[in-house]
């Protein structure tokens, strides 16, 4: 089988030092597997994106030398994929709309363990609603860095918001497996999101079997994660930052690079990273 990996970044402001640290290990991963790596642009939200940053992005992966194998793709102009795979669900029953804000649906699961509100009481035609997946159980895995994850039982989720907007879940899902992703390397904040992933490849009868690999996360001073969110520094895309910061980044990624490293092409320090590259060995988190 051949390796096919990603990095997946929204257009929500510039690279960080946490988001180079992704598509560092997920670019190490599937070279030093012979596989191929592709970059996704996730520019769904358009509440949440950033003019600019998807240029940004894209140039600073240039510059870093992180170059995808294939076109690159964006979930902005796949709309009607997802469409047809929303539809599919709601025409075997497998989801359905349901007007229930966060809070409602919060109060009303409180009251029952799995409330499917809607799915018993459908809205009104005509009124704005979400449409939400009837959710259940999703298997153990192992996760090659984070270890093994038990099962569970995943509730209802939104497949498509209340503001008529495709949720990252369905997207997310639908791309890996038209893209024929069998390797999803990417930071731990995404870890929980899996089992639901899981679920809903399982109701659209997706076949292609996946490796996950979650990466910690570089955390802020403060302990949080180092994010768009906190104003995290754009990484810089001069060669001597990147040739530190591409260093840096192996010393995270448990790669122990020597200190002359830092003086090779930038070509070279990839080639030592994908020799020496070890998914196993790193660590489930980072010191702060
Ligand atoms: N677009 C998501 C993010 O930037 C990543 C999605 C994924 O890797 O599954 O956080």
């Amino acid at each position: 089988m051949v390796y096919r990996g990603r990095f997946a970044p929204s257009p929500t402001g510039p690279l960080h030092a946490g988001s180079i640290l992704t598509a560092v290990a997920s670019y190490l991963d599937a070279k030093a597997n012979a596989g191929t790596w592709l970059v996704r642009i996730e520019d769904l939200d358009p509440p949440r994106i950033q003019p600019g940053a998807e240029k940004a992005i894209l140039e600073a992966l240039e510059a870093y030398g992180l170059e995808s194998d294939e076109p690159i793709i964006r979930q902005s102009q796949r709309l009607e994929i997802y469409q047809e795979h929303l539809d599919r669900l709601i025409a075997n029953d497998l989801a359905y709309r349901c007007s229930c804000s966060r809070s409602e649906l919060k109060a009303r699961m409180a009251l029952t363990e799995y409330d499917r509100f809607c799915l018993n009481h459908p809205p009104a035609d005509g009124t704005q609603t979400g449409v939400r997946v009837v959710g259940g159980a999703s298997p153990s895995f192992s996760d090659k860095v984070q270890g093994p994850q038990a099962a569970e039982t995943v509730s209802d989720f939104i497949v498509l918001r209340r503001d008529g907007l495709f949720a990252y879940q369905l997207a997310v899902v639908v791309d890996d497996e038209l893209q024929l992703i069998n390797s999803v390397v990417r930071g731990k904040d995404l870890l929980n999101e899996t089992s639901k992933q899981i679920v809903l490849q399982q109701k659209l009868s997706f076949s292609q079997h996946k490796n996950y690999a979650h990466l910690p996360l570089i955390l802020a001073k403060d302990g949080q994660k180092l994010s768009k969110q906190t104003l995290a520094q754009p990484v810089s895309t001069s060669l001597d930052h990147i040739r530190e910061s591409l260093t840096n980044t192996f010393g995270k990624l448990a790669l122990n690079p020597p200190k002359d490293l830092i003086y090779n092409d930038i070509i070279d320090i990839y080639r030592w990273g994908i020799e020496q590259w070890k998914l196993s060995k790193l660590p489930t988190d980072l010191k702060v």
